[in-house]
């Protein structure tokens, strides 16, 4: 919260609440990408949007389950997240 004035608000668009991870949900867990040369996106956003595995993961991911979780003007107001991906499994 310090790194955004204290602003539960703002803190919010950039980590979820204890709880609401999707790090942690069963059924819709999330992973964070980063490069093969450690460009992580958490720390340097347009650096990792810039790589050819984002590309690869705009155009592929899909294909086996996983959806961006926060792309750019998210209705939920979310900080544009382009290393997070959550995986939603098929319906049975
Ligand atoms: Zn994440």
């Amino acid at each position: 919260m310090s790194n955004h004035d204290y602003s539960i608000t703002e803190t919010n668009r950039h980590v979820a609440l204890p709880g609401y991870s999707e790090h942690g949900n069963p059924s819709q867990q999330a992973i964070d990408f980063i490069n093969q040369d450690g460009i992580n996106g958490e720390y340097d956003p347009p650096a990792f949007e810039a790589l050819p595995e984002y590309a690869w993961l705009q155009a592929n991911a899909g294909k086996f389950g996983f959806t961006l979780s926060y792309p750019r003007n998210n209705p939920m107001n979310s900080a544009f997240e382009p290393w997070h991906w959550h995986y939603q499994a098929p319906d049975a």
